[in-house]
């Protein structure tokens, strides 16, 4: 079909379609339902805008994004298409302008937020106008196994229903699991739709895992390689987004911030600022980024092991997006297991379990010695793929074991020694020989006087510990202040019938342009660069 190359063509400007581009096009084009699984950047907009112009009527375009309905209109307008958006940033007079407009058919598409499905106004504006296609774009929010489950998306069939003449329906996703697949068919009552997934390989990205002694220090040197880069730097908790964002800026990088803590107006500003390359760097939770369309990310550095690996592709596959060498490196510690388990345990029981086998999923991809893509292509059911890809950390490193039974065994008589009363704190200050006075109000200075570990810094003892719990080398007990036990395995350490060995990845070109660092920097460092910066600022008569 020549058409729809000229559309391309005339309207994008680009010369070839991408891979199932053309088939989902068509496909619609004959009047069938499609669902559309692509990954990030794949071009999946394309697959929806493109028909909408061909067909007869209106197309509905249902994105959970509001904050981005503005651009998106936008650049389709300044292309020569016509497109609107309702949303609950519109006046009633706004609103009711485009209800005229649409009804003397001046738009081809109208995007719309789910939540406006459930309102009186909409549902009348739906019955006068012609609707040839009802598009869903992040169709994996209907389903509560897909990582932003938004309960609106569940009216979609019902809305449909009630259309006098029922319209395509066109669905889309980088979510690729097949229960996730399943769902969206079931709840958005698709009807003998044409299912496409191209291959999920994203050539131009590379991927890493890193598990660094310490992260900050590792982010730093990685951003002081990649200056003038654009990039996001993914962290689990608003907590750290501060820390991080402050710790950067203060060190002289051009960071921003984005997570729901932030008030909507500077999340906004802080979003644009990044999009239009006036800050380099996003640190943000994973409340950033579903459907942003920024060509020019270099690298997605996750500082934090997501929950699971469809978060996690989703959010390293906004990296390269033009299609240009881009990096997706994620900072691995054991700590991040820790933490995702007890945000499981706060979840609703009958989910748990499927989340601790997601986690465990995920977790396996930080620990395997073999081809990083290779296991995210395994995971996405995409079968055709090379075992090795020679263009990730583990087809292009060795790995090194490093033997840390000892330093386990010392951490597991400490913890019998305190009759597994005590959490991880108390006892890695012990380890440490602290004189705190927390260990002498608990009676334990004279087993901290030994300090079998004080050539250990107490966060490697605590990182240690981390470790051996996430491998079930120690247990916990109680969850809001957990104590440390020993388990079956523990037992075996310490009699010395197994081993403790940490893999770590050794990246033979990066070992020695490092070496000529010198890391003169910690807290005190960064104390000192903030009442610097309240110093200079109060000069000036600036609040701080
Ligand atoms: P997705 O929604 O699948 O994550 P987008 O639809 O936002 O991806 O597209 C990602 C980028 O790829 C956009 O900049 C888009 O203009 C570009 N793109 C889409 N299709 C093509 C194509 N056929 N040729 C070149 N670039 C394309
Ligand atoms: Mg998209
Ligand atoms: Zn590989």
């Amino acid at each position: 079909m020549r058409r729809i190359l000229d559309v391309l063509k005339q309207y994008y400007g680009y010369e070839s379609f991408r891979k199932g581009q053309e088939e989902l096009i068509n496909n619609i084009l004959n009047g069938r339902d499609v669902l559309g699984i692509m990954p990030t950047g794949g071009g999946k907009s394309i697959c929806y805008q493109i028909p909408a112009q061909l067909l007869d009527g209106i197309t509905i375009v249902i994105s959970p994004l509001i904050s981005l309905m503005k651009d998106q209109v936008d650049t389709l307008t300044d292309m020569g298409i016509k497109a609107a958006y309702i949303n609950s940033t519109l006046s009633s007079e706004e609103f009711d302008r485009v209800l005229k407009n649409a009804k003397s058919g001046d738009y081809k598409l109208i995007y719309v937020a789910p939540e406006r499905l459930e309102t009186r106004s909409f549902i009348d504006f739906l019955e006068h106008v012609n609707i040839s296609m009802v598009a869903v774009d992040e169709a994996h929010c209907v389903s509560q196994w897909g990582h932003d489950f938004r309960p609106s998306y569940r009216r979609i069939s019902e809305l449909i229903d009630r259309l006098t003449i029922r319209p395509i329906i066109a669905a889309y996703t980088a979510t690729a699991t097949e229960e996730v697949k399943q769902d969206i068919i079931k709840l958005l009552n698709l009807t003998d739709a044409f299912v496409l997934t191209t291959g999920f390989n994203r050539e131009n990205l590379y991927f890493e895992v890193e598990k660094p002694q310490n992260k900050f220090r590792t982010l730093r040197k990685y951003l002081n390689q990649h200056k003038k880069e654009s990039g996001i730097i993914y962290c689990s908790t608003r907590k750290t987004v501060e820390s991080v964002t402050d710790k950067l800026n203060l060190l002289g990088f051009n960071a921003t911030k984005y997570h729901a803590g932030v008030p909507e107006h500077e999340r906004t500003a802080n979003q644009e600022d990044f999009i239009y390359d006036r800050k380099q760097i996003m640190v943000a939770t994973n409340a950033f980024g579903m459907g942003i369309d920024k060509s020019n990310i270099r690298y997605v550095v996750h500082y934090n092991m997501p929950k699971n690996m469809e978060a996690y592709y989703q959010e390293a596959g906004r990296a390269g997006r033009d299609g240009l060498e881009s990096e997706c490196v994620l900072l691995f510690s054991a700590s991040d297991i820790v933490t995702n388990k007890f945000l499981i345990s706060n979840m609703n029981e009958q989910n748990q379990e499927h989340a601790y086998k997601k986690l465990n999923e995920m977790t396996d991809y930080c620990n395997t010695d073999k081809c990083l893509r290779s296991y995210i292509l395994i995971y996405f059911g995409d079968t055709d793929t090379e075992k090795e890809c020679n263009h990730c950390s583990n087809c292009n490193n060795d790995i090194e074991l490093t033997d840390i039974t000892v330093e386990s065994q010392k951490i597991m008589s400490c913890v019998k020694r305190m009759n597994e009363r005590y959490g991880a704190n108390i006892v890695a200050s012990v380890l440490k020989g602290s004189k705190a006075k927390k260990v002498r109000d608990f009676g334990l200075e004279e087993l901290s006087t030994h300090g079998i570990m004080k050539e250990y810094h107490a966060d490697s003892i605590k990182e240690i510990i981390s470790f051996l719990i996430a491998e079930d080398y120690l247990g916990t007990r109680g969850t809001k202040y957990p104590t440390l036990a020993l388990t079956t395995k523990s037992k075996d350490v310490l009699f010395g019938n197994e081993k403790v060995l940490i893999k770590r990845v050794i990246d033979k070109h990066k070992e020695e342009k490092d070496s000529h660092y010198v890391e003169a920097y910690d807290e005190t460092l960064f104390e000192k660069l903030r009442s610097l910066r309240t110093g200079l600022s109060g000069e000036q008569g600036v609040p701080p």
